[in-house]
């Protein structure tokens, strides 16, 4: 039985990369041994790594003033990693507020050292993007988050400035063309649109580092990760090695081309039933609505019970809301085929059929 699922995080994988990530965790690379049971410094391993860290900056088309590493911790662990190794003694650090990981970012940065909020849309809970705000020109950092995986609005323009720019990418990478080269550091953890959960991609721009003035500790140190090819200590091997098939897998079906086309049709087919249907209405500002994460409202909440009867027989998963906006949330990530945002719209349009 196929289900459509559309989870926020961890979020769907192609069929494939799980077949093949099921049949490495028995004989990988024809070792006839398990990937989980060999060492990371095997040389079987050693390409698997390699080729994870360049396919990353392949997929960004950027040269090797970049570094990639793999890391633990999840995308909550950069929130001061990137602080810690960005954030100089007597520097400050600019953040723009749009959602929860955001607001969670800058409660790390704050700890770190001197950290303004520069923009927020938390007056109108987090439901645009700002805009039109002033960068300041002497900061360490402008930190932003491309898609606010919780209520469902996405940066479709980054603000052009001269001071580094540092992203959180964590559930639109490699959803769409992005200017790689106009960010010093780019980070996500793999489990929304990468691969799953446990591995954490970083990629920096090596001349953004070692600044700070402040004495590092070693497992928070990139340049540390970057000297041990992201084996400094045992990285998250099986995370890795799933998230190298998923990138393969999206290279093979024609790259970041192929799926922000696919990813645009997924987006307009929902958010257009969205706008017709008169049972449903969406929760953010139209132009800045995510292409990943769908947010959307009944207006006869009554009803959501009869709705839910009907999307969970066409056998769909995962739409439930985030508890702090209600409703559903569909998330549209990379895996998930244009077909099942078909069977959703039409269970949207049985739903109103019924009950309008
Ligand atoms: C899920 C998410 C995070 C948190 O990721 P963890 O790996 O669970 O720490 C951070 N930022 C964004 C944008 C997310 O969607």
């Amino acid at each position: 039985m196929k289900i459509h699922n559309f989870s926020a995080g961890p979020g769907i994988l192609p069929a494939e990369v799980l077949k093949q990530s099921a049949e490495a965790c028995i004989n990988f690379d024809n070792l006839n041994l398990s990937l989980l049971e060999i060492s990371h410094r095997s040389k079987n391993y050693e390409k698997v790594m390699l080729e994870a860290r360049n396919t990353v900056k392949e997929l960004f088309e950027v040269g090797d003033e970049y570094e990639v590493i793999y890391l633990g911790g999840g995308a909550s662990t950069q929130f001061a990693m990137v602080p810690y190794n960005l954030l100089t003694e007597n520097g400050h650090a600019a953040y723009v507020n749009t959602g929860v990981w955001a607001s969670k970012a800058i409660k790390e940065a704050k700890i770190i050292g001197n950290t303004k909020v520069i923009a927020s849309s938390e007056d109108k809970k987090f439901t645009y993007v700002p805009k039109g705000y002033e960068i300041p020109t002497d900061a360490d950092y402008l930190h932003l988050t491309s898609n606010n995986t919780i209520y469902g609005t996405q940066i479709k323009q980054f603000p052009k400035t001269n001071i580094p720019l540092v992203c959180d990418m964590s559930s639109d990478i490699f959803s769409r063309k992005v200017n790689a080269k106009d960010f010093s550091l780019i980070y996500a953890g793999a489990q929304k649109n990468m691969g799953p959960a446990g591995a954490t991609m970083v990629m920096v721009r090596k001349d953004a580092l070692g600044k700070t003035g402040r004495k590092m500790l070693s497992m928070l140190d990139y340049q540390v990760h970057i000297k041990g090819d992201s084996m400094y200590n045992t990285p998250p091997v099986f995370p890795i090695y799933v998230t190298l098939l998923t990138l393969q897998w999206l290279k093979k079906n024609g790259g970041i081309a192929w799926i922000e086309k696919l990813n645009q049709q997924k987006a307009d087919l929902l958010y257009n039933e969205i706008d017709c249907n008169s049972l449903f209405y969406g929760t953010v500002v139209k132009e800045d609505r995510s292409n990943m994460n769908v947010c959307f409202l009944t207006n006869k909440p009554e009803l959501e019970p009869e709705f839910d009867k009907i999307w969970k027989d066409a056998n769909i998963s995962g739409i439930r809301g985030h508890r702090d906006v209600g409703g559903y949330r569909a998330s549209l990530y990379n895996a998930l085929p244009l077909e099942s945002v078909q069977v959703l719209v039409d269970t949207m349009k049985e739903f109103e059929k019924k009950f309008a």
